[in-house]
């Protein structure tokens, strides 16, 4: 799960990181709206938190722009208390959910988790892949009933091809949905994880698609 952040108020943006980032996700944190319009026109994320108050380009022209050059990742805005019109104008450009400052990051990361899911076309909140289970409200995962410890990038990358089960994740977009853009990324980084992936797992879950990607798929089922 990799978030776009874009807030100029360092401090806050700063402590939404801290929360983001102890919860396993990747971010990465734009402090103006001609840079967070960049990033999410080039990266691939799989949400973008938008203060509406921005420097150089407002957050509303931010949005409206992603959606006008076909971006569709689901978008929470942020907006100031008595912020009612900014709201409206917030939707009407695109947004999914907002929340007003000031706000708990704990609910941010509850609504982000929420927004990921219903972008990957999930109505329930449990996801299974044979003995394999991922609890899409907490993060966490169990593999037959117990929970499976899984560091920050093993989480990414599990938690990706889970969201979109039995279909093939291309190696491209499982890179970015799993590192952050300053990120060190060796050639074989991927393949490295995936190996450790399938090691923890014990079962046959994650199948390879030479020259394309992974895919998770029960083949007992
Ligand atoms: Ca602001």
């Amino acid at each position: 799960m990799r978030v776009l952040l874009v807030e100029d108020d360092q401090h806050l943006a700063a402590r939404i990181a801290d929360v983001l980032r102890a919860e396993r996700f990747a971010v990465d944190i734009a402090s103006n709206g001609e840079d967070g319009q960049h990033l999410g026109d080039t990266e691939g994320y799989d949400a973008a938190v938008l203060d509406l108050g921005l420097p150089k380009v407002d957050g509303v022209s931010v949005l409206r722009n992603w959606r006008a050059h076909g971006r569709h990742l689901p978008v929470l805005i942020l907006t100031a208390r008595d912020g009612w019109s900014d709201k409206v104008e917030g939707f009407r450009a695109g947004a999914d959910d907002y929340l007003t400052k000031p706000f708990r990051v704990e609910e941010l990361v509850l609504r982000l988790r929420a927004l990921v899911r219903r972008a990957n076309g999930h109505a329930q909140t449990q996801l299974q892949c044979g003995p394999l289970k991922y609890d899409t409200q907490t993060g966490a995962f169990e593999l037959d009933g117990y929970p499976l410890k899984l560091t920050a990038l093993e989480w990414r990358i599990l938690s990706c091809l889970m969201m979109r089960k039995s279909a093939v994740v291309e190696r491209l977009d499982l890179l970015e949905h799993a590192y952050e853009r300053n990120a060190d990324v060796d050639s074989n980084s991927l393949e490295v994880m995936i190996a450790r992936l399938r090691r923890k797992l014990g079962y046959d879950l994650i199948e390879t698609t030479r020259g394309r990607g992974y895919r998770l798929v029960d083949k007992a089922s």
